[in-house]
């Protein structure tokens, strides 16, 4: 089996293989660039060294070989004491991974080489200099001796010469502290090896070894990469930064990686080896001047860069050595880049005719996206987090600490900068939320209210956040010992949680042509159309605005919410007898008629799915020892009290013992029909209304949580029956849809009963994950769900990426049902999963025809709609 590939063996494609580093030094080998000559022992090998006692000992005439055609390259000799052959033993990963070993350059050196390399060099300072490089970095990445020792004895070393940089330290001085770093070596109770291939066969060693520590099997978990990869071992001749000013070393990025304008991006330093440019003890000089400085090199170094970025079609990362005026490549990779970069770079290319508009669209990650359309921290920034919560919605706020909905409503209102901080929301604190830039709760999950709305409102919030004790009449919160008081700046990253002491500079998003132009190109990729959840006009237009087809999920019961109509909600809830309820319906159904017209006319010639009520009706009613407060005080006989008392008493008898399974969904319009004609009849108007005055409306009108063929069937027909009179009144053509969630498992399951008389299916797989699993979301997600993540139960929380096996299977089950009776039937999602791009994948491969998603995941999701249809 063949375990070691020269560079002159390898390619771009067998990453797998060589690991991208070494693949790409073989590709650049190839195609004839300045690379110094090595080779590779392969992934193979590392899963080999871990299965396998002594598995080095079986390569190592191999590897002997090998150094044997990399000397005869180098016209140097591994060991020699006249031309000695030094190298590099670097890492390599499939996938770039830090955490991984570090590099270890200047290998091979020893008391006899080193005199050797001052000769042939002719100087003895760059020699030594390059000696106590080595030993420092061998002992510290294989032999694993701390490194304070001999930074410790280099500081003193620079103290002996009165300088202040390493690299002015005169070899006298070098000399004595290489003497003194293997003693420090002796001293942790090791021999420093002086046998070069020693060396090596120890270095190989630690690289493999390296796979598996604690540190590289974190940063696997966090990101996901298969432990199956393993690694390579490069073995790169050395070429010497560090022999005088006509020497040098740096990295470049061929393309800006912060905004991905079209200009070489790098730092290089004069006189210098490896690692020093990162290290930031000198600091590094920006690659324009290396025009000046070396006018030849930095031709050739453009010249290789643009060469580079057309054959990999990408901005590359390229790390570069200049030994004595030649140019050397030593590693190139794909560049990390912002979004606003990666959008750039992908549209500049595109234009260039360099990729495809396919490819374009590959080249930006969906979940980056979201950087893009929110209030950012500046990445640079320093944080002070005080504590982490729940990325409830994502984006960054900064404004001033405040405890109380009203107070945050007024100085919000005002103009000012605000955070509102409560241990949970309610429906009465919206006006604070609608003022405030941010919210931080210390309770509730990821749909507590707070969380619902400020995602519908683009809002950044950072919810269930447990350890922080608010004390509201004293205007403080503490947290980990830090106490914060009102007005006090905090700054909040809905984004990953943080809760940050002080005021951050935020950065403004970004929506450019680019940008645009991007989407555009991944909507004709797509299958899948995107729609946006949306309860308002204002939210019908931003998602339009993000590229919405459509309205997936209007909600109607966040209408009843606001300020004004709370109260007569409330009326109609209370009441006991269907006049009352009808005459409270009344006054609902001119305000509901209000918000269909502005939602419709925001989306003139796009189709609407209203979802008619579904929560349970207590949830509009205040909790009931708030009404036991408000009693004090009140004489009992008193109108007031006797109407509170009413509304006790009906709280109680709608308490519920688990209101997710209660009286809810169609059950309401099921029992108080009333309830969803008023409704109907609202959209109705609303639409017609629209007709007259020449807008298109395509009305979409949706059940919810429609589990059996009766309960459809009556829906549709009292449905139908308002529409059929209202359209009649109104002497105007309409068209539109009645149909259904499915979210309950039976309903998956009795689907070609339901479409029946279901006009399209929405699968609802917030509650389907809810009931397919038998979990409260917002009990399991405070409680367990979190472990079993950690645990190994789920690869990821079944309510953030739709599980495809059991939620999955249900909708494979209701697609095909509903396809048998009604093969036309329109098919999408409004859960929450409908902007996640691995469950979007999902979706593309039932073949729905939309997924809809809040208006601030529409952009995430149409690229993840090209790319699962790529
Ligand atoms: P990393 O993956 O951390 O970038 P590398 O293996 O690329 O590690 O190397 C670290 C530094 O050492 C880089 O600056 C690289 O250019 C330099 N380097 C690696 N091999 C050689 C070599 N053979 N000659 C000169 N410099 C080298
Ligand atoms: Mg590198
Ligand atoms: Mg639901």
């Amino acid at each position: 089996k063949k375990y070691i590939y020269d560079f002159s063996e390898g390619s771009a494609d067998m990453r797998t293989l060589l690991g991208g580093k070494g693949a790409n030094l073989a590709q650049m080998w190839k195609i004839g660039l300045p690379v110094p000559p090595g080779f590779i022992i392969t992934t193979e090998a590392c899963h080999k060294y871990w299965e396998e006692k002594d598995f080095i000992s079986s390569i190592w005439s191999d590897v002997e070989a090998a150094v044997a055609r990399v000397e005869e390259l180098a016209g140097k000799k591994f060991g020699s004491s006249q031309n000695p052959l030094l190298v590099s033993v670097r890492s390599g990963a499939p996938v770039s991974m830090p955490g991984m070993m570090d590099t270890i350059l200047n290998l091979g050196l020893n008391d006899d080489t080193v005199a050797a390399l001052a000769k042939s060099a002719g100087d003895e300072r760059f020699a030594y200099d390059s000696y106590r490089r080595f030993i420092q970095m061998f002992s510290d990445v294989v032999l694993e001796v701390d490194l304070d020792k001999f930074e410790e004895r280099l500081a003193q070393a620079r103290e002996n010469a009165g300088v202040k940089e390493d690299y002015k330290i005169p070899a006298e001085e070098l000399k004595k502290l290489v003497v003194d770093y293997k003693k420090i070596v002796e001293e942790a109770g090791h021999t420093f090896p002086s046998d070069p291939w020693v060396q090596l066969r120890l270095a190989i060693d630690a690289v493999f070894r390296s796979w598996n520590t604690p540190r590289a099997i974190t940063y696997r978990k966090i990101n996901n990469i298969p432990a199956e990869y393993g690694t390579a071992v490069n073995i790169v001749t050395m070429v010497f930064g560090n022999l005088g000013d006509d020497c040098g070393t740096g990295v470049c990025f061929t393309r800006s990686p912060s905004n991905g304008e079209n200009k070489l991006f790098g730092e290089y330093l004069i006189n210098a080896q490896g690692e020093d440019v990162v290290a930031g003890i000198r600091t590094p000089v920006p690659i324009a001047s290396l025009e000046a400085a070396m006018p030849e090199v930095y031709k050739e170094f453009h010249r290789i860069a643009k060469l580079l970025e057309t054959h990999y079609r990408d901005a590359q990362d390229i790390e570069f050595t200049v030994e004595r005026g030649k140019l050397y490549i030593l590693q190139t990779r794909n560049g990390k880049r912002t979004a606003s970069a990666a959008v750039r770079i992908a549209m500049d290319m595109l234009h260039e005719g360099l990729i495809d508009a396919e490819t374009a669209v590959s080249r930006v990650a969906p979940e980056q996206v979201e950087q893009l359309l929110h209030p950012q921290i500046d990445p640079k920034a320093k944080r002070n987090v005080i504590v982490k919560g729940l990325p409830a919605s994502p984006g960054a706020a900064v404004g001033r600490v405040v405890f109380d909905a009203d107070e945050a409503a007024e100085r919000g209102g005002k103009g000012e900068a605000v955070i509102l901080v409560r241990p949970e929301t309610t429906p009465d604190d919206i006006h604070g939320l609608f003022a405030a830039q941010g919210v931080l709760t210390s309770h509730g999950g990821m749909t507590s209210h707070a969380a619902v709305v400020a995602r519908g409102l683009g809002k950044p919030c950072v919810s269930g956040a447990e350890s922080v004790k608010i004390d509201l009449a004293g205007g403080t919160f503490t947290v980990g010992g830090v106490t914060v008081k009102k007005d006090d700046f905090l700054t909040l990253d809905g984004t990953n949680g943080d809760v940050i002491l002080g005021k951050m500079e935020l950065i403004e998003p970004q929506f450019d042509e680019n940008f645009r132009e991007l989407l555009e190109d991944a909507d004709k990729i797509s299958n899948l159309q995107v729609w946006a959840n949306a309860d308002t006009p204002e939210d019908a237009r931003r998602a339009r605005s993000f590229g919405a087809k459509g309205i997936g999920l209007c909600r109607t019961e966040h209408m009843f919410m606001a300020a004004e109509r709370l109260p007569v909600m409330q009326e109609m809830v209370v009441s006991t007898t269907t006049e009352e309820r009808v005459a409270q319906l009344k006054k609902l159904e001119v305000m509901q008629e209000e918000d269909f017209l502005g939602i419709f006319e925001a989306m003139e010639g796009l189709p609407v799915t209203v979802r008619l009520l579904d929560p349970p009706l207590h949830e509009f009613l205040p909790k009931i020892p708030e009404l036991t407060k408000a009693l004090e005080g009140l004489a009992p006989e008193s109108a007031e009290a006797k109407k509170i008392n009413a509304t006790i008493a009906r709280a109680r008898e709608l308490h519920e013992q688990n209101p997710m399974l209660g009286f809810r969904g169609c059950r309401l319009g099921m029992i108080f029909p009333e309830i969803y004609e008023m409704q109907a009849r609202a959209i109705f108007n609303a639409a017609c209304k629209l007709t007259k005055k020449g807008v298109r409306v395509i009305p979409d009108i949706m059940i919810p949580l429609v589990g059996t063929q009766e309960e459809m069937k009556r829906m549709r027909k009292l449905v139908d029956e308002i529409g059929a009179a209202v359209i009649k009144e109104n002497g105007v053509a309409l068209e539109y849809m009645v149909g259904t969630m499915i979210e309950l498992p039976r309903a998956a399951m009795v689907a070609d009963q339901l479409a029946e008389y279901a006009q399209f299916f929405s699968f609802g797989t917030n509650d389907l994950t809810q009931t397919t699993f038998g979990y409260s979301r917002d009990d399991a997600e405070g409680k367990f769900l979190g472990q079993y993540v950690e645990m190994g139960v789920f690869e990821e929380n079944p309510f953030a990426r739709l599980d495809r096996d059991g939620v999955g299977a249900l909708m494979e089950i209701a697609v095909g049902k509903g396809r048998s009776v009604r093969p036309e039937i329109q098919l999408g999602i409004c859960g929450e999963h409908g902007g996640n791009p691995s469950s979007i994948a999902f979706c593309n491969k039932l073949g729905l025809n939309y997924v809809s998603c809040s208006p601030f995941r529409v952009p995430v999701a149409r690229l993840s709609a090209a790319l699962a249809a790529l």
